[in-house]
């Protein structure tokens, strides 16, 4: 079972496989846990010095990237993300944090001017054009509230750091629209393809 992995140039740490969405595209939600062929289905969730000596172990200097992602979402252990993503930078590798972008949600305060000091991009996950298809794509406690305040926390974010917004092209989603709303929260649109949960892994699930 993996903490750290390598897939396509990019080196990856996976913090926690704990989630505050349970995406219907997520293959984690149809019982496949495994990723580039790492099995992220881990229990423990390792330290700040665990996922850093991980990352260490497969020479990050090897990598174009480090990026923070899942099977989980990294900022449920903010704190650790935001200290390993400092000393990587600090050995000078490049950083990135894949979010639902729900952290200042969950944490109750505005957590976006931490990012920068630790990652050089964020990637938030804004899986719909609107909080009502967003709710029912990413079932969560807060519900359609979970798109407006993710929508906030790349407003904010990208005042620290570049942030790109990304969705999962799952049938039937409204990509124009989806386009539309990046443009008008200034950051650009990555589209990822969708697979079939049930059968694959798509990569990067946390965004
Ligand atoms: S896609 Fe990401 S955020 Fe959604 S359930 Fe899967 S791991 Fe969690």
């Amino acid at each position: 079972m993996a903490i750290a992995y390598p897939y396509d140039g990019v080196l990856y740490l996976a913090p926690t496989r704990r989630c505050t969405l349970a995406c219907t595209f997520c293959p984690k939600q149809h019982g496949r846990w495994t990723v580039a062929g790492n099995d992220l289905r881990w229990d423990l969730e390792p330290s700040a010095d665990e996922l850093f000596d991980a990352a260490q172990a497969l020479e990050p200097a090897r990598f174009r990237q480090v990026a923070f992602v899942g099977l989980g979402e990294p900022t449920l252990r903010l704190a650790v993300v935001l200290e390993v993503g400092r000393r990587l930078r600090a050995a000078g590798h490049q950083v990135r944090l894949v979010t639902d972008g729900l952290a200042c949600l969950r944490e109750g305060r505005d957590v976006t001017g931490e990012l920068a000091s630790a990652f050089d991009e964020v990637h938030v996950s804004l899986n719909a054009p609107d909080g009502e298809t967003y709710a029912e794509l990413c079932p969560n406690q807060y519900g359609a509230a979970a798109h407006a305040a993710a929508c906030d926390f790349i407003r904010t974010a990208k005042q620290h750091v570049p942030v790109v917004a990304t969705v999962v092209a799952a049938p039937g989603l409204d990509l124009p629209a989806c386009r539309q709303l990046a443009e008008s929260l200034g950051v650009p649109l990555r589209e990822r393809p969708w697979f079939d949960p049930r059968l694959g892994e798509p990569h990067e699930s946390s965004a």
